[in-house]
């Protein structure tokens, strides 16, 4: 049933899931998507697709994605359809109004990792150069705002040290917070390859992954960790490399900022940070911790992969950092097979970060109070930019509160479903004159929105997405799109109704502003792009075929810096009432909050969230697999079905967020990373009680 008819043409384009970045082959009859056939000259792929890829492609052309412009005064209203022009106009017209009313600064715009580089440079131009500020956010900001920030500060930039075929020259891997199997499936299948060879693993997560499982592979530790203890682990880690001397001391010598080692060297080396001091409250015996660090710093080329268990904490920037220390202090920088690998969630996070999404940042990692770099823009764009940062996500919805932020352009983010604290932001968005959904569904934020832009899917789209490795991938326009417009038109639209003048044809046309004005992405065109099939940036003079490893003669920032890593426990407490800790994950064949794949065949593998829980646990309270049970935090509760199963520790429960039932976020609370408000999703004390079900 899945795949039918026969092809009579193809194109070649990009998954748009998870930050791999598979290649395929769109196969089309006529203007019907037959099926998606994974590209054997794919760079990130080869060949290989996981389910997500190969069959979840059905919400591009599902019955519910909105095609024609909707607008409305009040959201108790019912939507009127009207035409592009009228929208557009409508939407202006209350954005100048709200400017006029209340400031430059009271609008900004929300971009999206699930769209087009160009896609996005275009929104943040949008707030830059037409609204007149940088209140420009990505949903980045929910996965790996901390990753931007941790590596920027110890490395010099935010990307990925490796390319994926690293993988196959590391001798032992770390993978912390992530859990690629379900994940990031096809990078998962080459890690596993190279584990069956020999290469030790070590897993630092509350739960029991998959990978610890592969047949014949190396050694396995299981550092299994309490929610929100990351830091600690990762410094007992460090304190171990160090006091027993097994820090590569050249590499450290030559390579890194020797002031900041030494502030380093006498902070990790306090008796506070060793395995033994630790061991109470990060719940992983010393003598793992020991044999671990160990493993790591002897065994070899050694690299680490992380997700979003290590970033969505109220000390993700400093676990980010304590990992950066890690790969410096044991020299495993700047070569294949080692490395620091930030796993990233959606296809174009990276992608996204780069565009200059960030309200502190304009495109290239490169900040707004630097007139040299406003300067470039500003001769670009031929307007003045303001120097002062905008406001983040959370911040935006603060302001709304307060009244002072009053209008939003959100591209291809549902922030009511994805972001913390639903109430707050509910409230932040029933707050404002002017809320903008530029998207594929009537999402649950267009029930505060005034005006509904439809989108379009990444089969109707023509760009790029950059993937993990940082590799500029291009998307093809496999059917023209269903709504009129691709998504850059309807921002250039948006921006020309306020008055811009902006004149793009193609998305070349952005990219080659992209290149003109970034230095890392100077030598990337889309010729080239054609003739190589895909190039990791930087990519300039000094890169003309791109960089598939990073750092290797000297840091970006020139040499690496050390940073101390205090451990501060995070504010959310488990208690009496409270007693148990809830992380959070995903699995194979659903996506985030199931807007595209519940719209799939994929459903059929997955009809409903679980929550995992120990045998212990679960027997305390008097639960047998497969009860309904309430789920309680501080912030809300919900109910799903027990699973019983040791993954867990006992007094770490666990669940996936893909149904909407499920409301995770309803649960969690308001606590965020200190360097960038990246939410903590993953430490939530809750109560686990029987229930009749929902
Ligand atoms: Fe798509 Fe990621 Fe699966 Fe590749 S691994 S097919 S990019 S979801």
């Amino acid at each position: 049933v899945l795949e039918m008819g026969t092809p009579d043409r193809s194109v070649v384009t990009t998954c748009a899931y998870c930050g791999v970045g598979c290649s395929f082959k769109a196969e089309m009859q006529g203007d019907q998507l037959v099926r998606m056939v994974p590209y054997k000259h794919g760079k990130a792929n080869r060949g290989h697709s996981c389910v997500k890829g190969r069959f979840a492609y059905g919400y591009a052309t599902h019955r519910d994605r909105i095609l024609n412009p909707m607008i409305r005064d009040t959201v108790a209203e019912p939507w009127r359809e009207v035409s592009w022009t009228e929208a557009l106009d409508f939407a202006a017209a209350k954005m100048r109004g709200i400017q006029e009313k209340y400031g430059r600064k009271s609008i900004g715009v929300i971009t999206s990792s699930r769209c087009t580089n160009e896609e996005t440079f275009l929104v943040q131009k949008l707030a830059r150069a037409v609204f007149g500020n940088n209140n420009t956010d990505t949903c980045a900001r929910v996965c790996h705002s901390p990753t931007g920030y941790g590596l920027g500060q110890t490395f010099g930039t935010s990307a990925g040290t490796q390319d994926f075929d690293s993988v196959e020259h590391s001798d032992v891997v770390m993978v912390i917070g992530a859990n690629p199997t379900d994940g990031h499936p096809v990078f998962a299948s080459r890690l596993r390859k190279r584990l069956r060879q020999g290469a030790t693993l070590i897993v630092v997560d509350p739960r029991r992954i998959d990978l610890l499982e592969t047949p014949h592979m190396g050694a396995g530790h299981h550092l299994a960790l309490k929610p929100g203890t990351n830091v600690a682990v990762v410094s007992a880690i460090a304190h171990v490399i160090v006091t027993e001397g097994l820090m590569d001391a050249a590499f450290i010598a030559e390579r890194c900022d020797g002031e900041a080692w030494e502030d380093y060297r006498a902070f990790i080396a306090d008796p506070r940070h060793s395995p033994e001091a630790v061991a109470p409250l990060t719940g992983v015996p010393a003598d793992k911790l020991r044999e671990a660090a160990r493993a790591f710093a002897t065994g070899g080329n050694g690299a680490i992969y992380y997700g979003l268990g290590v970033t969505e904490h109220s000390q993700g920037s400093t676990t980010v950092m304590g990992i950066a220390n890690l790969a410096m202090l044991t020299g495993n920088v700047g070569r294949p097979g080692v490395g620091v690998n930030p796993l990233r969630g959606q296809n174009n996070v990276q992608g996204s970060c780069d565009m200059g999404s960030f309200p502190h940042e304009l495109p290239g990692y490169r900040h707004v109070k630097l007139p040299e770099v406003r300067k470039i823009f500003e001769d670009t764009w031929g307007v003045e930019i303001d120097p002062e940062p905008g406001l983040r996500i959370p911040n935006m919805l603060d302001a709304a509160v307060d009244g002072t932020f009053r209008g939003l352009y959100c591209q291809g983010e549902d922030i009511l479903q994805s972001d913390p604290d639903t109430k707050h932001v509910a409230a932040g968005l029933a707050a404002m004159d002017c809320v903008i959904v530029h998207d594929l569904f009537l999402n649950e934020t267009a029930n505060y929105a005034h005006v509904f832009l439809p989108g379009s899917s990444f089969l109707e789209k023509d760009g790029t997405f950059t993937n993990a490795e940082r590799r500029i991938n291009r998307v093809r326009r496999v059917m023209a799109p269903k709504n009129g417009h691709a998504d850059w038109e309807v921002t250039q639209m948006l921006a020309n109704a306020m008055g811009a003048g902006w004149s793009y044809t193609h998305p070349a046309e952005i990219m080659a502003e992209i290149a003109a004005t970034t230095p890392s992405f100077a030598g990337v065109d889309y010729a080239l792009l054609e003739e190589k099939g895909s190039v990791q940036w930087p990519c300039n003079e000094a890169h003309p075929d791109g960089t598939p490893l990073m750092h290797v003669d000297g840091f970006v920032r020139g040499k690496g810096r050390f940073i101390v890593t205090e451990y501060v426990a995070t504010d959310e407490k488990t208690g009496p009432r409270f007693p148990l800790l809830l992380t959070t994950g995903r699995i194979l064949s659903q996506y985030n909050v199931g807007a595209q794949t519940r719209r799939t065949e994929n459903v059929v593998w997955h009809d409903q969230d679980v929550l995992e829980i120990h045998p212990h646990d679960a027997e305390n309270r008097g639960l047998r697999d497969g009860d309904w049970v309430r789920l309680a935090s501080r912030s809300g509760e919900t109910s799903l079905r027990a699973k019983i199963t040791d993954r867990v520790s006992p007094g770490t429960v666990y669940t996936t967020f893909h149904h909407p039932d499920t409301q995770a976020n309803v649960i969690t609370t308001d606590y965020s990373d200190w360097a960038t408000n990246c939410p903590e999703y993953k430490v939530t004390a809750v109560q686990v009680s029987p229930s009749n079900g929902p």
